[in-house]
């Protein structure tokens, strides 16, 4: 059975082929360190997440190289620090730091690799000069330009004409240029500029463009020719069309990337996310708002890769809601999973394999978990189905905490949200409802229900409900809880 993959580059669904089945070459857009990471940006690391679990599941866990940049020299980069009146490395290693932090919270894998812009300069440098060489590319101002139309098959990732592209984008139109479509591959710096985002070059001091970082660091460490480049849809122009005509002209035979994969917009409730609209969200603003990462990344994962997702309410509700029941299904059987070691080669539910097979199907995969919860919910012993969800979560990046840490909360992760205030007679002052004080507080009110102290019971009931702490009785006399 093979993965299919849908190819922006050909417009079809392909049976994807790696050139070395015990070498798959992924490349995928890493972050600009200078700003936290929003919604859209979590949305391209979780989905590319998924699919490197796919691949390692397919050929193998030590078959995969994933490589995924660190962009720390760019003009955003120069500009934020300028703003704070920080030192550039300053602002990039915390927001590197932040990045780690954050999409860690979401279950990502780290990457095979992760390189740095600033290590790799010189390999920026022999690419440029190569392309000079073979007429692709001119100096010019104290820029190196990259000249668009000496690739024929520009804009054909993108579908469009040069013409229309150049007419619909705002590039720079700079006196220059030969043609406004050329794109920079070096630039001059600035009098001013902090000297970490100044480098020697045969043009002179300066930086490299953006679009020829992602061209060096993919050639370095997964050659000319590799199997997937991923990015969100935005990037499709101009950014990964200028890696591939830089990338193709400078090593002439290659194909570059074979399969070009991109991931769809992120919206937030219904509108397109910007500072100005003021609906600006990063990871950590969810975050921060209590909503676990496992959520967060559920949630990205719901609709259809390819799609445009929207963030809502609705949406995080839902995933929520999913979570809750399938955690509910594991809890029952979570001594015997947890000590089970899973293989990752098995992916036992045929409908959930063949929908990641297909495209990475993850609606329809989660479709198939449902119908699996389903069925564990309806016998009563059911550790078949358990299992099966277990695995399957698993596969997906979830299920990382235990069900008491999912239904009790964890107030060391979350301890700034789960710092509720109880407004309780017995409590004169601030206080947060702590795991051993809601036991005790449960133990006490199964006490007043034996003495039939009915008053007393039903005040702890609501006193913990208006905390957003559930209690649930059970047959045999016990009671167990959860936060909402
Ligand atoms: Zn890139």
């Amino acid at each position: 059975m093979s993965i299919y993959l849908y190819n922006t580059l050909t417009r079809h669904k392909e049976e994807f082929k790696p050139a070395d089945a015990k070498n798959v070459r992924m490349y995928v857009c890493g972050p600009t360190v200078y700003d936290r990471p929003h919604l859209g940006n979590a949305r391209s690391v979780v989905v590319y997440d998924v699919l490197y679990r796919l691949l390692r599941h397919v050929y193998g866990e030590n078959h995969v190289n994933y490589v995924r940049n660190i962009t720390d020299v760019d003009d955003k980069i120069n500009a934020a620090a300028k703003a704070n009146g920080e030192p550039i490395s300053a602002l990039t290693k915390r927001v590197e730091g932040w990045f780690h932090d954050d999409i860690a919270a979401l279950n990502c894998l780290p990457p095979t690799n992760e390189p740095h812009a600033t290590a790799h300069i010189a390999e920026m440098i022999a690419i440029i000069e190569k392309l000079i060489a073979g007429g692709h590319a001119y100096e010019s101002a104290g820029h190196v330009l990259f000249r668009v139309e000496s690739y024929k098959d520009y804009g054909r990732l993108s579908g469009r004409k040069l013409e229309e592209l150049i007419a619909g984008s705002r590039v720079e139109v700079e006196s220059y240029k030969e043609n406004p479509g050329d794109f920079v591959l070096w630039k001059p710096s600035d009098a001013g500029d902090d000297p970490s985002s100044v480098f020697p070059s045969p043009w002179g001091a300066g930086r490299p463009g953006w679009h020829i970082e992602c061209s060096a660091m993919s050639c370095k460490y997964l050659g000319d020719d590799f199997d997937i480049h991923g990015g969100g849809a935005d990037l499709m122009f101009p950014h990964h069309e200028n890696e591939i005509a830089q990338s193709r002209c400078s090593a002439p035979h290659s194909h570059f990337a074979k399969t070009w994969v991109h991931n769809g917009f992120l919206t937030v409730n219904g509108e397109k996310m910007s500072k100005s609209l003021g609906n600006f969200t990063t990871v950590k603003n969810v975050l921060d708002q209590g909503i676990r990462g496992e959520v967060i990344r559920f949630a990205l994962l719901s609709s259809h890769y390819r799609s445009p997702l929207d963030w809502n309410e609705k949406l995080i509700h839902d995933a929520k809601k999913t979570l809750d029941g399938w955690y509910r299904v594991i809890k029952r059987y979570y001594d015997i999973l947890n000590n089970q070691s899973f293989d990752n080669s098995e992916l036992d539910n045929s409908e959930f394999r063949a929908a990641l097979y297909d495209d990475l199907n993850l609606p329809l995969a989660i479709s198939s978990m449902h119908i699996i919860a389903t069925s564990a919910n309806k016998i009563i012993d059911n550790q078949v189905a358990a299992t099966s969800l277990f695995k399957l979560g698993k596969f997906l990046g979830l299920f990382s905490l235990t069900p008491d840490e999912w239904f009790k909360g964890n107030h060391v992760i979350y301890a700034d949200t789960v710092n509720f205030i109880v407004n309780a007679p017995e409590f004169t002052a601030e206080v947060s409802v702590t795991n051993p004080k809601i036991d005790e507080l449960v133990a006490e009110r199964l006490e007043a229900k034996k003495s039939k102290n009915w008053a007393r019971a039903d005040e702890i009931r609501k006193m913990l409900s208006s905390q957003g702490i559930i209690l649930e009785d059970r047959p045999d006399g016990t009671t167990d809880w959860r936060r909402e």
